[in-house]
C-alpha cells in the first residue's frame, strides 16, 4: 500500500506528517492535531484522507 503524507504549516513552520498506510497516516495526523492544534475541531478520517498526498 502506498504511503501518504501532508504538509502542515498552520501556525508553525512546515511539518511533514506521513504514514506508511492510511491507518498510520490518520493516526499521525490526529496525534499532531491533538498536540499542536488542540483548539481545532477534530476532522473525520475521510477529511484527513482527503488532504493526503501520495508519497
Ligand atoms: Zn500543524
Amino acid at each position: 500500500m502506498a504511503g501518504k503524507y501532508t504538509d502542515c504549516a498552520q501556525g508553525h513552520s512546515s511539518v511533514r506528517i506521513s504514514g506508511k498506510d492510511d491507518n498510520e497516516f490518520v493516526a499521525n495526523v490526529l496525534a499532531h492535531l491533538k498536540s499542536i492544534h488542540s483548539s481545532m475541531p477534530t476532522p473525520s478520517r475521510e477529511q484527513i484522507l482527503a488532504m493526503a498526498k501520495t508519497a
